[in-house]
């Protein structure tokens, strides 16, 4: 029986605008899947509006304690994010001297801990309080937009550039994406790290899931539709950076544990790399560890 019959309203992917199905209700809005196989984008229907998402966000990412301290929802600790750099450094080679853009850098952990590496970082974060705090510390420069960016810098390219725990967040990510690929230096690479709805946690929880439940994404990315998005966004040579992150205090039972979920794709995170189409056109993988 169609969704018609249940007074669903008829929905398409906003991606490739096959029939999309509806899976799951929440508080804020509904969790919808686009039914191409090729695709199977899962994204929230209807999004919130401008209003709503500012009130969601004020609250949830950036709450202002005392006028001082601001404490950002989502924070990835310093240890993964060396983990990461560490795997990009003996994938892709050294980052000393290159000039790395973190797109939502928020308060800027991701730019200041590149700094350890000798990298060039910058940011961009349309959050004034959050770019505040990163003016006072005189460390690296971040941006309101793009636009802003190019208007300061003109033509820069960057080596890479990140989306951390960003992509799930945009109304179009394509939209984005194309507009930084751009800005990519010829063997330029985009890194992309956002919640994995096919993990164990997700298909478990459902919509207890944290980030189903997170009323800032608006989409709620696996494997096959993350790589759809980077496509749309004129990304080519897609990898997905696969590597079990050390937790030092895991047990060795926990470790392992997680260690076999990252063989199955069911741990919590994807980690994507992409680059420009004239690098390579096949997608390959990265093995693990
Ligand atoms: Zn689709």
């Amino acid at each position: 029986m169609s969704a018609a019959h249940h007074g669903m309203p008829t929905v398409k992917c906003v991606l490739c605008s096959s029939p999309a199905r509806f899976q799951l209700p929440l508080p804020h809005t509904g969790v919808w899947r686009c039914d191409n196989p090729l695709c199977h984008l899962e994204f929230a229907y209807p999004q919130l509006d401008e209003f709503q998402l500012r009130a969601a966000y004020t609250g949830l990412y950036y709450p202002v304690d005392n006028g001082e301290h601001i404490v950002r929802y989502e924070n990835t600790p310093d240890f993964i994010l060396r983990q990461v750099f560490q795997k990009i450094d003996s994938s892709f080679g050294p980052l000393e001297g290159k000039q790395i853009l973190d797109y939502g850098c928020g308060t800027g952990a991701l730019c200041r801990l590149a700094l350890d590496y000798s990298a060039r970082p910058s940011g961009i974060e349309a959050d004034a309080v959050a770019r505040q705090t990163i003016s006072k510390e005189r460390l690296f420069e971040a941006y309101e937009s793009i636009d802003s960016l190019q208007r300061a810098r003109g033509d820069v390219r960057f080596d890479y550039i990140f989306l951390w725990e960003v992509i799930e967040h945009l109304r179009k990510p394509w939209r984005e994406l194309s507009r930084l690929r751009k800005m990519l230096s010829p063997h330029g690479r985009i890194v992309i790290s956002t919640p994995n709805s096919a993990s164990l946690k997700a298909r478990f929880l459902k919509g207890r899931w944290e980030n189903y439940a997170n009323p800032t994404h608006l989409y709620y990315f696996a494997p096959r539709s993350l790589r759809r998005v980077l496509e749309a966004g004129g990304l080519s040579d897609i990898i997905q950076l696969r590597f079990t992150i050390r937790y030092p205090h895991h047990s060795p039972p926990r470790s392992a544990a997680h260690r076999t979920l990252v063989a199955f794709g069911l741990d919590g995170e994807l980690l994507y790399s992409a680059g420009l189409p004239s690098v390579a056109d096949v997608a390959r993988t990265v093995g693990c560890e």
